[in-house]
């Protein structure tokens, strides 16, 4: 029987931030993935650190600080990271309402966050376009990792520098604290974190099947690399992301722009979808998304939704090429109407789950404040 201060389930997003919170506070951590190299959301996700998306307060604080901890640990651990920024382009009235809304309303005044006029936007941006454009939000705080190659990079920059143990193609078939049951030997820790993403079903189904948790299908598309090293800029997206993140909710005309966007376009809200597109450092485009809700999801992608998508970037974005290379589904953990999720199931065991769509933009945070509040994980 070995054991460690803290054993983490799951090398994504949300176990690899753990294992980093509590290697930095010099607890002896192990980590147990079932997969050869992580395949979960954490890889098959935009890349995106989206403060901009989060409310002002506590969300938004959680976000700038895992936007440093990724700055800290790209540089570390040797993967591109781009801080881009983004924009939020308007092409109607009731768009540029709402982003006016929000400039007047958000006190955020560190001069990252402003409006720009369309011949401002065509500075900023090769990629906007122009072509009946009513302004846009710029926002500094945006950046963007290419989720393979950050993912793949942290396990040995984490057991490289920090000592942490990982264990890849071991499941965790069952939790008896202070014993896990991992790739049939038992281990033992004194802080076990449960991070296992959409896998509501191994470990605490009964749990998971009280907590009100559903999982999200999400469609996305990536580009070839865009030829001459062409570049996009900031990340780009349009009037139908104003009515998807919580950000944007108390602006007093978001009622209008949805009511406008039900009537006119009822496929989008029908398949969730807003659209987004970044660039990684190898110079794909990534294109998404939409967003389907249940806990069992259909195994095949729907090519209308992909269409859906295209058809609305292209109103909004121009790229040498937007020949698609690539497509694929990533499934998230998401509690309606919570932006996280932590339970203990048993003293000694913290399950964290359900970042929903922004666990790359909050882990790193949330590990911090999780690790803070449980000081008695580790030290024995
Ligand atoms: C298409 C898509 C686009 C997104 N875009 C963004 C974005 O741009 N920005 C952003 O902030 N967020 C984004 N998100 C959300 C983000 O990807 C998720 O919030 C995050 O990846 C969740 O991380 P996780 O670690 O909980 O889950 P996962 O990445 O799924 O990791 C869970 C891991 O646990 C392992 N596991 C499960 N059970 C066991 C077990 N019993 N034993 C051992 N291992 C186990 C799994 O194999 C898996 O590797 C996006 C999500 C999707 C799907």
């Amino acid at each position: 029987m070995t054991h460690s201060d803290v054993i983490i389930i799951g090398a994504g997003i949300v176990g690899l931030a753990h294992a980093l919170a509590a290697a930095k506070r010099g607890f002896k951590v192990v980590v147990f993935e079932r997969s050869s190299y992580a395949v979960g959301a954490s890889v098959r996700n935009f890349g995106m650190i989206w403060p901009i998306g989060q409310p002002v307060g506590q969300l938004r604080d959680r976000a700038l600080t895992a936007r440093a901890i990724w700055k800290e640990v790209a540089a570390q651990a040797n993967f591109a990271i781009d801080p881009c920024g983004s924009l939020h382009l308007a092409y109607r009235p009731d768009e540029m309402v709402v982003l006016e809304e929000f400039v007047a309303t958000t006190p955020i005044e560190d001069g990252s966050l402003r409006l720009l006029t369309a011949a401002e936007v065509a500075d900023k941006s090769p990629a906007a376009v122009t072509n009946g454009l009513l302004g846009a939000l710029w926002s500094a705080t945006e950046m963007t990792v290419d989720p393979r190659e950050a993912i793949r990079k942290l396990p040995p920059f984490l057991a490289q520098t920090y000592g942490v143990e990982f264990h890849f193609d071991t499941a965790v078939t069952a939790i008896e604290h202070p014993k896990v049951m991992a790739g049939g030997k038992v281990w033992t820790g004194d802080r076990i974190f449960v991070c296992s993403g959409a896998d509501f079903e191994t470990l605490y189904p009964a749990l998971y099947a009280t907590s009100g948790m559903t999982k999200v299908k999400l469609q996305m598309m990536r580009t070839a690399p865009q030829s001459n090293h062409w570049r996009l800029g900031p990340s780009l997206c349009g009037g139908l992301t104003l009515t998807h993140y919580a950000s944007f909710a108390h602006c007093p005309s978001l009622p209008t722009l949805k009511t406008r966007i039900e009537t006119e376009t009822p496929h989008f809200p029908k398949w969730g979808i807003h659209v987004m597109v970044s660039q990684n450092a190898s110079g794909e485009l990534v294109i998404g998304d939409s967003h389907e809700y249940g806990l069992t999801h259909d195994p095949f992608d729907r090519s209308e939704i992909n269409q859906y998508i295209l058809d609305y970037l292209h109103g909004f974005a121009q790229a040498p090429s937007f020949e698609i290379a690539e497509t694929w589904h990533g499934i998230y953990a998401k509690l309606p109407g919570k932006t996280e999720w932590i339970a203990h199931p048993q003293a000694g065991v913290t399950v964290v789950n359900a970042l929903s769509g922004a666990g790359m933009t909050l882990s790193f945070g949330l590990a911090e404040e999780v690790m803070e509040v449980e000081p008695q994980a580790g030290r024995g």
